[in-house]
């Protein structure tokens, strides 16, 4: 047991590249090729959401909502 996340699998926020870590050859393999061009953003804490969700614009918003009626 271990409190330390190590994820097996990253995907890229920017272009959806998908790659799986290999145990064996100690390496990430490629499971989605994505764009070869992308600096890719690894989404390694599963945070991303594919979609773009209304939280999102609240949690812009902020003082905002203060003064809504
Ligand atoms: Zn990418």
């Amino acid at each position: 047991m271990s409190a330390l996340r190590t994820p097996n699998e990253r995907v890229c926020e920017n272009c959806g590249r998908i790659e799986r870590w290999d145990d064996d050859r100690e390496s990430w393999r490629v499971e989605e090729a994505g764009d070869t061009f992308c600096i890719h953003e690894w989404d390694i804490n599963g945070d991303f959401l594919p979609f773009d969700d209304e939280a999102d614009h609240t949690a812009d918003a902020g003082d905002a909502a203060d003064r809504r009626d």
